[in-house]
């Protein structure tokens, strides 16, 4: 199996074998590589994952809870960006109105486009330790309770056992 890479210098993509993954290597331009983890799945992720699709073809909607006091941070997922200082939008905070296994809505004064790829920071009242997930932005409107903020909404694309088991815990207490 192979990992591709791409270069964020020269836009490049190498390939690789998968017994690189977590190494550095050099791209031709001379820019350095990290050569990512290929994504792993855990079982318990795959169940939780699985009972949300047959949810889904039920039509049932998907088991979001309102949460308060939740916030949200985010900034662009790139497998390069831990290289990078992390942009100002990392620190701030987005409150949280309600999250789901699937995914979760948030409010922002910033400007989001639908598909992009985040890398999210959850923080929920009482929870002492944060939940990091990955996801995709599937809607952006302006919100109907809030003025000049935009309601958005986020499909999970990767969700650790950790976050996922705490997420069901938070559903399963409000329902
Ligand atoms: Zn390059």
């Amino acid at each position: 199996m192979s990992i591709a890479v791409t270069c964020e210098k020269c836009g490049k993509t190498l390939k690789v074998d998968d017994k690189y993954a977590g190494k550095h290597a050099r791209c031709m331009c001379g820019e350095k590589l990290t050569i990512p983890l290929p994504a792993v799945t855990s079982k318990f992720e795959q169940a939780v994952m699985g009972a949300e699709d047959a949810a889904h073809k039920d039509g049932k909607k998907p088991s979001r809870v309102e949460v308060k006091d939740g916030e949200v941070f985010y900034q662009p997922a790139s497998f390069f960006s831990f290289l990078k200082k992390p942009p100002k939008s990392a620190k701030v905070r987005h409150p949280l109105l309600n999250i789901g296994l699937s995914g979760l809505e948030f409010l922002t004064s910033e400007m989001l486009v639908e598909g992009a790829a985040l890398a999210l920071t959850v923080k929920l009242a009482g929870e002492l330790y944060p939940l990091k997930m990955k996801g995709t932005v599937k809607w952006v409107k302006k919100s109907e309770k809030v003025a000049k903020m935009n309601q958005v909404g986020v499909h999970f694309t990767k969700v650790p056992a950790d976050a996922a088991a705490k997420i069901k815990e938070v559903t399963q207490k409000v329902v």
